[in-house]
């Protein structure tokens, strides 16, 4: 187990500041999780180098943005909702290149297995087993689901297989 030296406690959380007012990050590279956290809403720590929050790209009710700060400083996002890691970072003003480091090695990239911790997938896409578990008990009390709930448990149908296909779980 290793990890980089600078840990440093996002200042998340609802209203948290915006570290600058100007819009533009790219200069502020030295430290990629510095310039992305402080924009994240609802930022929790589950860990060394591991954050969840709510996606600035989609209507994102329960936190689906897992945030990864690799070994080289490098920092993985993922929306367990689907939304482009590209469209999280831009509605963030921020480019992908803001979520490297300023010089990379020649490291090879991680596989999928070893990009997530499948605890933190679960506790992103947690919300996903709910919505399944409500039309279960509807269902169960004789009520029929309508169109639009039919049509959400087949997104989270999708959610949660995607979740585990970016785990390394195959089929
Ligand atoms: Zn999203």
């Amino acid at each position: 187990m290793s990890g980089p030296q600078k840990r440093k406690r996002p200042g998340g959380g609802p209203g948290a500041s915006q570290h600058s007012a100007s819009g533009t990050a790219s200069q502020s590279t030295a430290w990629p999780a510095a310039t992305l956290l402080p924009r994240l809403e609802r930022v929790r720590e589950l860990g060394p180098g591991r954050w969840i929050a709510r996606c600035p790209a989609h209507d994102d009710r329960s936190p689906s943005l897992s945030v990864r700060e690799t070994d080289d400083a490098t920092i993985l996002v993922h929306c367990w909702a689907g939304c482009p890691s590209a469209d999280v970072v831009a509605a963030l003003g921020l480019e992908l290149s803001d979520l490297f480091p300023p010089r990379r090695d020649d490291r090879a990239p991680l596989r999928p297995r070893e990009r997530w911790v499948p605890r933190d997938v679960l506790a992103a896409v947690a919300g996903e087993a709910l919505v399944v578990a409500i039309a279960a008990d509807d269902l169960a009390a004789g009520r029929r689901l309508a169109d639009a709930d039919r049509e959400r448990l087949r997104t989270a149908s999708l959610r949660l297989r995607a979740a585990a296909r970016e785990v390394g779980v195959d089929g």
